[in-house]
C-alpha cells in the first residue's frame, strides 16, 4: 500500500510492519490513500532554497540563511493542507522527536485540523563531536498507545535515515493502523539507509545546519530561521 516514496514501509512491511495491520483486519479505521509515487519531475515544493547571505545584524552567528522565517511559514500552510489531504478527518497521533522537532511539530500542529493526539520520544544523538558513533538510542519513550492509530512521526531533518528507521520499526512493533513520516528538512545525498519520508519540508545541500529546531551543541534552536554557522563557529569542521 505504500508507493516507492516510502523505501522504509516497504522494506517493514515486509516483516511484518504497519501495512500489514489492514490486513489482518486490526485497525477500525478506513484505509488511508497510498502517498504518490516518486516521479522525475522535481517537486517545486521542496527544490532546494537558494541560500542568502543575512544582513551583519539580523543573524550574527550565520553565515548563510537557507530557509527563511517567511519560507517556513509558507512551506508549513501547504504541507498542513497536504497532511490534511492525504488524512481526511482521521484522527492522527503525532510522534515528535525532540529536542531537535519542537519547534517544527508546534508550528505545523497549528496549520492541521484534525483530532490530533500528541506524544514524543527522545533520542541520543549518535554523533558525538567529531563523527557519526553508531546506532542512535531512544532515552525518552512513548507514553501514548499507539495500537490501531494513525502515527505520524515528526522529525527536523532526515540526514543519514539512521534515526528515523529506527523509530520506525520501534513503532510498528506496537501494532499502529499505520505509519507516516514528516521531516522539515531532508538532505537526500547523505543517506546511509535506505529511506523516505512521506512529507518534506525542503531539500538542503549536504550543509550542517542549524535554528528552527536544529542545534549546536544545544544552541541556535531558537533562531527562527535555517542556516550554515560560520566557519569560526563550526567546532568541529568536520560537521561544517
Ligand atoms: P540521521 O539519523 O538521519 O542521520 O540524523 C537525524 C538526526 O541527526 C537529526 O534528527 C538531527 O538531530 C541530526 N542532524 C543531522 N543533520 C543535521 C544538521 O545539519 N544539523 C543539525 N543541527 N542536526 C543534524
Ligand atoms: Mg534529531
Amino acid at each position: 500500500m505504500f508507493g516507492p516514496r516510502h523505501a522504509a514501509m516497504s522494506h517493514a512491511a515486509r516483516g511484518g510492519g504497519v501495512s500489514s495491520c489492514f490486513a489482518f483486519g486490526m485497525t477500525p479505521f478506513a484505509p488511508l490513500p497510498a502517498p504518490a509515487a516518486a516521479s522525475n519531475v522535481p517537486d517545486q515544493r521542496t527544490m532546494p532554497p537558494v541560500a542568502t547571505k543575512p544582513e551583519p545584524s539580523t543573524y550574527p552567528s550565520l553565515e548563510s540563511v537557507l530557509v527563511s522565517e517567511a519560507q517556513i511559514k509558507k512551506r508549513l500552510k501547504k504541507l498542513g493542507a497536504e497532511i490534511m489531504a492525504l488524512y481526511g478527518n482521521e484522527e492522527i497521533t503525532v510522534v515528535a522527536v525532540i529536542n531537535g522537532a519542537i519547534l517544527f511539530t508546534a508550528d505545523l500542529l497549528r496549520n492541521i485540523d484534525n483530532p490530533i493526539r500528541l506524544d514524543c520520544i527522545r533520542i541520543s544523538s549518535y554523533r558525538n563531536d567529531t563523527k557519526s558513533a553508531g546506532k542512535p538510542q531512544v532515552l525518552g519513550n512513548l507514553s501514548l498507545d499507539l495500537a490501531n492509530r494513525h502515527v505520524l512521526l515528526i522529525d527536523d531533518i532526515l540526514d543519514t535515515g539512521k534515526t528515523l528507521s529506527l523509530i520506525v520499526s520501534m513503532i510498528q512493533k506496537l501494532s499502529p493502523a499505520s505509519v507516516r513520516t514528516c521531516v522539515l528538512l531532508d538532505k537526500r545525498g547523505r543517506r546511509e539507509v535506505e529511506f523516505e519520508a512521506d512529507f518534506v519540508g525542503f531539500q538542503i545541500p549536504d550543509k550542517f545546519v542549524v535554528g528552527y529546531g536544529l542545534d549546536f551543541a544545544e544552541r541556535y534552536r531558537n533562531l527562527p530561521c535555517i542556516g550554515v554557522l560560520k566557519p569560526h563557529l563550526q567546532n568541529p569542521p568536520e560537521w561544517a
